[in-house]
């Protein structure tokens, strides 16, 4: 479970966040929407302690441990994933050795044994092709060079490897084709279970529909300021964030 109280965060001394207060129980899918600037993107990063957000007040504790006490890949360890809205390329970093030492700290933190080169290859082309990705996407350099659905998928293809506990989904759909959009909202389906829990940010209603959240949540001027159900996606639709978060 992710529990955020009265959080306040600034960047570049601006403050973006103004007492935003937000649970989400494991095994619960949350849809957060909200006009642009909104601090969607803000939120998303002080979830995952990007550098360059400070945390000014409230607090943020996820499966019983202060956030604010652990490193960006110590929070990484404990499962949360934030898929970027902008994913960063990494020229000369191998997308399959990027994968494999994500998997392999993370499986070292649990205690678990580390897989080796093969046992990897067997598990990331199984994942590949539920994805339908060529199996040429692991030879290539992290995002580098990728189309705009092909980073989305890249991250997608790290959810299915990592099998995260709580996946943050910023904008994951921003310009993708219909039937990449199918493969966002399959991808929540497939991996949702009764742990995991999932934030995703979106625009789209088709897709807030696709996926059948629990909550539905909008972001307004740093807050959520209002929660309902899929009711208020339609909501959106039909009138605007104008309407709702006036
Ligand atoms: P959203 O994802 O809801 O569109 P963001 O979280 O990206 O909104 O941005 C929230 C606000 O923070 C915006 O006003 C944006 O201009 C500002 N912001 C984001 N990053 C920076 C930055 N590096 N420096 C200054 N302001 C920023
Ligand atoms: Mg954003």
């Amino acid at each position: 479970m992710l529990t955020l109280t009265n959080l306040h965060a600034t960047v570049a001394d601006k403050p973006i966040l103004n007492g935003l207060t937000l649970t989400i129980p494991a095994g619960e899918v949350h849809a957060l929407m909200g006009p642009n600037g909104a601090g969607k993107s803000t939120l998303g990063h002080a979830i995952a302690g990007k550098p360059g957000v400070t945390i000014t007040d409230g607090s943020m504790t996820y499966q019983g441990q202060n956030l604010l006490d652990l490193a960006p890949h110590e929070r990484a360890q404990q499962g949360i994933f934030l898929a970027f809205q902008y994913p960063v390329s990494l020229p000369g970093v191998n997308a399959a050795q990027f994968i494999r030492t994500c998997l392999n700290a993370g499986r070292t933190a649990r205690g678990e044994k580390e897989l080796n080169a093969a046992e990897f290859l067997k598990l990331a082309n199984a994942k590949l092709a539920e994805l339908k990705m060529d199996a040429s996407f692991l030879k290539r350099a992290v995002n580098d060079g990728f189309s705009g659905g092909e980073k989305k998928r890249f991250e997608m293809l790290q959810m299915l490897i990592l099998e995260p506990s709580l996946i943050i989904m910023d904008e994951t759909d921003s310009g993708l084709d219909v039937d990449a959009l199918k493969l966002v909202s399959q991808t929540v389906h497939n991996l949702r279970d009764a742990k995991r829990s999932f934030l995703v940010i979106t625009h789209y209603t088709q897709l807030v529909q696709a996926i059948q959240p629990d909550q539905v949540h909008i972001l307004a001027q740093g807050k959520i300021h209002q929660s309902g159900g899929l009711e208020l996606a339609d909501k959106v639709d039909s009138e605007g964030f104008a309407g709702i978060a006036a």
